[in-house]
């Protein structure tokens, strides 16, 4: 089978990459999750692998160390690039993609907006049009629950209205839109996934957990956005790599799943965790950031319905990915 990954550099996708690899049966050093039988591979399955990806400041070329060109290659082509992304699907000639490129930080969408509406939006655009006109069987569109804005009270499921609130969650919100239109239209076999956050290795130094891990282990100041109360649902990277991976044989074509760690924390919490493992930094309270979302809840019950369920505990993980960044590995 041969399989499609944009953003393959990045914290998810390099993931996702050393997942599929670890199923092709080779498990990659620093990465510990993977080898502690978590999850057995099939020894009949074998991936080929195409990693499309810009290189933006996100990619971290590190994150792929211990994939062999055999089990992946990788190009770097921007996903706007449509003639580039035309010819590599053409040639490739992938079964599945995975879509997963993206501008993914909302400080920086309330900076300076308009890379996100381009690489989200028109990249995603461009993603399908190439699976279509090259007949490739399952395009996997990698989304957030970011998209369903704040949620008071209880869990929002699938149905749920698209309220976002930042310039990044707007566009992830018009892919979606985009990916539903060509399963409409053209009747191209779509999945759409909406994760809530994740942590775990190879995540971007100005993400909340990584950054604060970095801030504590320097015994500095860790800032936290207004009162801290805001809640996220936080999901072990490798989980949900495996929801992926689970939906490419599972998935009912045309759906949209939600994908949970049903594991609340505020961001109070996270940092205090951090500075208790890592044993350094203090708290600091900031301004909040301006449109800034209280709480993300998603019913993930169709997924789990399908068979899948995480397998990381949050304590467990969280203790694994804050050791991982004190030794410095990605
Ligand atoms: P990331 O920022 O770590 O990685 C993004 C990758 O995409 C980078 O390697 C970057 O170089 C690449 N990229 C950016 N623009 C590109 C372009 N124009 N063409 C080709 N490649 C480009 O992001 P992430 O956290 O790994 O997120 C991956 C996907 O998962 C995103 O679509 C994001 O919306 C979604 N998601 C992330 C989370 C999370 O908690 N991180 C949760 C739910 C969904």
């Amino acid at each position: 089978m041969r399989i499609l990954v944009t953003g393959g550099a990045g914290f998810i996708g390099s993931n996702l990459i050393h997942h599929l690899a670890h199923k092709n049966g080779a498990p990659s050093p620093c990465c510990p999750w993977n080898t502690a039988g978590r999850y057995p591979r099939e020894p009949n399955d074998f991936w080929e692998i195409l990693n499309l990806d810009a290189l933006t400041y996100a990619a971290n070329i590190a994150n792929l160390e211990g994939i062999t060109t055999s089990q992946c290659q990788s190009r770097r082509i921007n996903v706007c690039d449509a003639p580039a992304v035309q010819d590599a699907v053409a040639n490739f000639k992938p079964d599945a993609i995975f879509h997963l490129a993206a501008e993914s930080h909302v400080d920086r969408s309330i900076a300076a907006g308009e890379v996100f509406a381009r690489t989200n939006v028109l990249g995603t655009q461009v993603m399908l049009d190439a699976a279509r006109r090259n007949d490739v069987a399952a395009f996997i569109h990698v989304s957030t629950d970011e998209v369903y804005g704040s949620v008071a009270q209880g869990s929002v499921d699938e149905n749920g209205p698209l309220l976002p609130s930042s310039p990044y969650a707007a566009s992830k919100a018009a892919s979606d839109l985009l990916v539903q239109a060509h399963r409409k239209t053209y009747g191209l076999s779509t999945c759409t996934t909406r994760c809530t956050n994740n942590y775990g290795p190879r995540q971007h130094p100005e993400k909340l957990i990584p950054k604060m891990i970095g801030l504590a282990k320097s015994n500095k100041r860790l800032p936290i956005y207004g009162s801290g109360q805001q809640r996220r649902d936080w999901l072990h990277v490798a989980d949900h790599c495996e929801a992926l991976f689970h939906l490419l044989n599972a998935a009912q074509w045309g759906e949209t799943f939600n994908i949970a760690g049903q594991n609340e924390q505020t961001n109070l919490e996270i940092a205090a965790r951090v500075v208790r493992l890592a044993g350094g930094g203090q708290v600091e309270h900031v301004a909040d950031r301006p449109g800034h979302d209280y709480r993300y809840s998603v019913d993930d019950s169709k997924l789990r319905s399908l068979g899948w369920s995480p397998r990381i505990g949050f304590e467990e993980g969280l203790k694994e990915t804050v050791e991982c960044f004190m030794r410095g590995t990605p």
